[in-house]
């Protein structure tokens, strides 16, 4: 993490305050995916970014319940310093600022089990080989009565112009309060389940990219409270509709030259392209668990429901955990691909490490791209989707959890600490839940993931 000199520090601090910033928040995802955060009064903001604050390790086990799933490494004893990054820091209206944080031993060194800090070591090695990277977010979410409850719909057409007229207010200052945030929007729209709203933001370095989640998210529960509504980010906010991803696009560039387009191979893929999409492909089934490993993700992520239910790939292919986007005069943004599979519960900097560690992986091994699938996946024969490789990903947590735990591709691309705390939590979610019924686990865990 970048670290201030003395007068950038007073700079940045300054400019908070010039803003109206009293207090600074500083927060980080834990394994399962919940935002967590500290908060200090502006004064203490250059303690914050040197020293840190205290944070038991525990903070990488706590659960969606508040239990702690301690391991052998990760327990009650220890300190760790949470440091807020300064660099990244937004005032984010009235008095507050925020700032996304890392973990650091008293000593110092970064906390191998530190997300954001894993994403900041990827994107490096990624960039140290030549290549530019570009990570774009899309977040979906669902508005409620504040307590949760579904709102009464009247008129929920998905891409509805009425729906989106109906809650013209709340998107006119969520789209300002963004603006103001730095983070600025590409689309938005009604979605398809009831109440849905999807938002894009545009591409940029993985890490930024997975900071504006989590300042989105913060912005988009600022703003949704000042209009009486709840935000829910669970994959599964009621039984019964599409749920909400948090689908993740990458594309890649060699010291400026597009991979993912501008080649000989299928839809203009380079070789390199080419192979870096058969990692991700290839990778999938074993890392799920960090994309869509909570107890409700395997209740979204179902064939028919555009939330990329199988491991392969195609052109437009809404159905396919990976969507190729061609480089087109409609793609302006370039050769891309989507990783449809993610869901909100995972953690933003674990799923942009991984996406792009697999696609690293491919890279280097020369992974070789399986056929494209152009139809619907759940409609091939078992023949047909044994010939394209077709993997339909795992549809139950058990099954997601016990594919990371055979993985040795994970421990390369996240470390052990980290994979050994994803398990611990979400095998808590699992012998706690697998049991509970969805629409009692949908109200139990609804604002889970919300901020
Ligand atoms: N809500 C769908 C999901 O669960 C995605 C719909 C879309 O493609 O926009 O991933
Ligand atoms: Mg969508």
């Amino acid at each position: 993490m970048p670290v201030l000199a003395a007068d950038e520090l007073s700079a940045a601090v300054a400019n908070l305050a010039g803003a109206g910033a009293r207090l600074l928040v500083g927060s980080v995802v834990d394994m399962a995916g919940v935002a967590r955060a500290k908060v200090v009064p502006l004064a203490r903001a250059a303690a914050f970014h040197r020293a840190g604050m205290g944070a038991s390790p525990t903070w990488n086990v706590f659960c969606i319940d508040n239990v702690v799933a301690m391991t052998p490494r990760l327990g009650v004893v220890g300190d760790q310093r949470l440091r807020a990054d300064l660099t990244a820091a937004r005032f984010v209206g009235d008095h507050l600022a925020w700032a996304p944080a890392e973990f650091f031993e008293q000593d110092g060194r970064p906390v191998p089990g530190c997300a954001r800090g894993r994403l900041r070591r990827v994107q490096a090695q990624a960039e140290a080989q030549g290549l530019q990277v570009l990570v774009g977010n899309e977040i979906e979410f669902v508005v409620t009565a504040p307590d949760g409850s579904p709102l009464a719909v009247d008129r929920w057409q998905a891409y509805g112009l009425g729906s989106f007229l109906s809650f013209e207010p709340f998107v006119d200052e969520l789209h300002d309060a963004l603006n103001s945030v730095g983070l600025a929007v590409e689309q938005l729209h009604a979605e398809y389940a009831d109440h849905q709203f999807e938002l894009s933001l545009p591409p940029a370095r993985p890490l930024p990219a997975a900071d504006g989640v989590v300042l989105a998210r913060l912005v988009i529960g600022r703003v949704a409270r000042r209009h009486g509504l709840g935000v829910s980010f669970s994959p599964l906010p009621f039984t019964g509709g599409a749920g909400n991803g948090a689908h993740l696009h990458l594309s890649l560039a060699r010291d400026g030259v597009p991979l993912l387009g501008g080649g000989d191979g299928p839809h203009r893929l380079t070789a390199e392209g080419a192979a870096a999409v058969a990692g991700i492909v290839a990778g999938l089934p074993e890392t799920l668990a960090v994309f869509a490993g909570s107890v409700l993700s395997s209740l979204r992520l179902l064939p028919g429901r555009w939330s990329g239910a199988y491991a392969c790939w195609g052109l437009e292919n809404r159905e396919a955990a990976v969507r190729f986007c061609a480089a087109t005069q409609g793609n302006p943004h370039g050769g891309n691909v989507e990783l449809k599979c993610v869901d909100p519960t995972s953690n933003p900097y674990l799923a942009a490490a991984t996406m792009l560690g697999l696609a690293l992986h491919g890279m280097a091994t020369g992974a070789v791209l399986p056929p494209e699938v152009s139809r619907d996946p759940s409609q091939l024969t078992s023949d047909e989707a044994a010939q394209a490789r077709v993997v339909r990903l795992a549809d139950n947590q058990g099954d997601t959890l016990a594919a990371l735990r055979g993985s040795t591709l994970a421990i390369e691309l996240l470390g052990d600490d980290i994979v050994e705390a994803l398990l611990s939590v979400r095998q808590h979610e699992h012998r706690t839940y697998a049991e509970v019924d969805p629409a009692s686990l949908a109200a139990r865990f609804r604002f889970a993931w919300s901020s």
